[in-house]
């Protein structure tokens, strides 16, 4: 059997914080700021997890009231949930992420960050796509004040 989960996130751009996407740090004057690490694409990619399972979110697992978990590393969130689609007895196909940030410019960190998805959910990085665009200048993420991430991912079941 197959399925399908998609999952989305944003945060805010702000000084002070470090930039963490897929795991990677990318040097840049404002990081994400959040309850965890704030890394927007492994939120987006673990809620697809979930999804696919029909198990809830990652905001009812992790919650953002519980102070045991600030400044939580994302790895620790989408490990939990790549465990809950392995104990269902699935496993992962292939994952396409977006992430949309006006800055900084992502390209070089591409590679890096399908590199980090892939040894965290045990895949080939030809089976884990990222793809960076802009906003074109709209709304928050257009003003460099967000990024908006996305992510779809497939699982499967037996070989059928
Ligand atoms: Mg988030």
């Amino acid at each position: 059997m197959i399925r399908i989960g998609s999952g989305e996130d944003i945060h805010l751009l702000v000084p002070g914080r470090k930039l963490i996407l897929g795991g990677v740090e990318i040097p840049y004057e404002c990081g994400l700021l959040g309850h965890s690490d704030a890394d927007a694409l492994l939120h987006a990619l673990s809620d697809a997890l979930l999804g696919a399972i029909a198990a809830g979110d990652i905001g009812h697992l992790f919650p953002p009231s519980d102070p045991s978990i600030k400044g939580i590393d994302s790895k620790i969130i989408l490990k939990e949930c790549l465990r809950l689609v392995k104990e269902k007895g699935y496993r992962v196909i292939n994952v396409d992420a977006n992430v949309v940030t006006e800055a900084p410019k992502l390209k070089p960190y591409i590679l890096p960050i399908r590199e980090s998805i892939a040894s965290l959910l045990g895949l080939d990085a030809d089976c884990v796509s990222v793809k960076a665009k802009t906003n074109e200048g709209c709304d928050a993420v257009g003003e460099k004040k967000a990024i908006r991430t996305n992510a779809v991912v497939l699982i499967q079941k037996g070989d059928e």
